[in-house]
């Protein structure tokens, strides 16, 4: 019997599924059990050439739709998405193995907050008047045209919306191509796009490795591109779409400092490099993976920490009580057990976890290093996992320096009572996203993104329309034109 996470095809196009069998076959894996629950299919060069021909050809009608109308419509897809949160919730799970516990509070919720946020926003896009004299200037922000989404395996639902809503809300189309290691929730999202009465051809979705990535990106007819990913894959897609002078949006990795600080509430502080380290096993870009605590209070945080890491209910992701589930899969087990192998080997001290759970599926409990020098690898680099890293320090000075010595600059926390220490500390750290006595809070009012290598441009907010549509400059002169001769 099939599935029920088994698409209806693997490719969504002019607002139909349709299918290519001819493509590479990708199994979509359940990360709970490591069974294959459903197949789809890499896009054929048939393939991207339909989609990007249909997101083409709907590009200029969608624009000249008033932004009430097309934000009508993206309102209208965020309400069914909440009806069906459930429903959606269970594919995301099947999808990530993220437990229900997250997804049925955040992925599909999130998703339908961006649809509601910039279909609200779509009427109220207007250029500016700019008296010049008798005469004037006036501005028109356009649409860019055809824009290409590309997504990474940890949100599947929320990224095609994040990615989706302010394109479309600009009067954009997309081609979106999930990561091959997700690639069902995706469909889904164009399915209820174009429920809600999206034109066919607006928002379509392809699958693929990385290959129909590139193909995507090098295509002359592709206006910008939108990347979430890793920083080695930003750099190729940033160099590809250079070429083409096409616009991005780049959202990569991180290795983003979390700084407690003696005078910090310890539970506080603990709440926020769980959420910061744990959060869907640790799959969040803007994790807080480098946690410094100030010396006075290191053991204590680290035994709180100990503690109610013990806390975290391992199993079936579809148990609404489990909080911790699986890696995506067995790759990124594997890349995960391989950065704990060099924690343990380069002298750093294990507090609590360190192996893969003794259960079928991709399982790893949740870690904790504590000594972690900057040197050390699971210091420097992106583990993407349930790795966290507690380093020492003594004063602010140090830690704000210690901290922004990488080459990634996504996000940053504090933990403080004092407040004009910690607006100062924030001032001086180089992230994109901060958090004070919090972490890893994203609300689609809030511009989110990177600083250094962790990205360009940035998702969310007002600034999302920024990235997503240009403007256009109209001189008008009232008098006669003079002229040198
Ligand atoms: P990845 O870089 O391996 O892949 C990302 C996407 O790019 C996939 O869809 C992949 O198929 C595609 N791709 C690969 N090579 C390509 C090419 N040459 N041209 C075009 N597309 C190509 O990343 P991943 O492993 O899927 O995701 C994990 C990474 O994503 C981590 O580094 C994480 O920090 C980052 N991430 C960032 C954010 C953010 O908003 N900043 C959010 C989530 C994840």
């Amino acid at each position: 019997m099939t599935h029920p996470a088994q698409p209806t095809a693997s490719h969504f196009i002019n607002g139909e599924y349709v299918e290519d069998t001819a493509g590479t076959p990708i199994p979509v894996i359940y990360a709970a059990t490591g069974e294959q629950i459903a197949t789809v299919h890499a896009a054929t060069p048939a393939i991207v050439e339909q989609a990007i021909a249909s997101g083409q050809a709907a590009q200029k009608a969608w624009a000249k739709m008033s932004g009430t109308e097309r934000g009508r419509i993206l309102r209208r897809a965020a309400d069914i998405i909440r009806e069906r949160n459930h429903d959606l919730s269970v594919l995301e799970t099947y999808d990530t193995g993220k437990p229900m516990q997250e997804t049925l509070a955040v992925d599909a919720t999130s998703g339908a907050d961006a649809l509601e946020y910039f279909g609200g926003l779509a009427g109220s896009l207007t250029g500016e008047h700019i008296p010049m004299g008798e005469d004037w200037v006036y501005t028109i922000r356009e649409a860019l045209g055809l824009c290409v989404g590309i997504g990474a395996w940890n949100y599947p639902t929320q990224i095609a919306c994040w990615k989706g809503a302010p394109a479309l809300a600009c009067g954009n189309t997309m081609v979106f191509k999930p990561s091959e290691a997700t690639p069902l929730c995706a469909l889904k999202v164009a399915e209820i796009l174009h429920e809600a009465g999206l034109p066919a051809g607006v928002y379509n979705v392809v699958q693929g490795m990385g290959e129909v990535g590139a193909a995507l990106v090098t295509d002359p007819r592709v206006d910008k591109v939108s990347l979430t990913g890793s920083v080695p894959t930003g750099k190729k897609v940033y160099a590809a779409a250079a070429e083409g002078m096409k616009h991005v949006t780049m959202e990569l990795g991180g290795k983003s400092p979390m700084i407690v600080f003696d005078d910090a509430d310890i539970d506080n502080a603990v709440g926020g490099a769980i959420n910061g380290n744990f959060y869907s096993s640790g799959q969040v870009c803007s994790n807080g993976t480098r946690v410094f605590v100030q010396k006075g209070i290191k053991e204590k945080f680290l035994a709180r920490l100990a503690e109610r890491t013990g806390n975290a209910v391992i199993g079936d992701p579809m148990d609404e009580a489990t909080s911790f589930g699986p890696m995506v899969n067995e790759n990124q087990m594997n890349i995960v057990l391989g950065y704990i192998e060099k924690g343990k080997a380069e002298g750093a001290r294990l507090v609590c976890g360190g192996e893969r759970c003794d259960m079928p599926g991709w399982y790893l409990q949740p870690t904790v290093f504590a000594d972690v020098t900057d040197d050390m690898t699971i210091a420097r680099e992106e583990i993407f996992g349930p790795v966290m890293s507690v380093l020492d320090f003594e004063t602010e000075e140090e830690v704000v320096a210690r901290a922004n010595a990488t080459e990634f600059g996504l996000a940053a926390g504090v933990f403080t009572k004092d407040f004009t220490r910690a607006h100062r500390v924030i001032g001086n750290l180089e992230a994109g996203s901060c958090f004070i006595n919090s972490y890893n809070d994203a609300p689609v009012e809030a511009p989110f993104g990177g600083m250094k290598a962790s990205g360009v441009g940035r998702e969310n907010s007002k600034e999302a329309i920024k990235h997503f549509s240009q403007v256009k400059s109209v001189y008008v002169r009232m008098g006669d034109v003079e002229a040198a001769f």
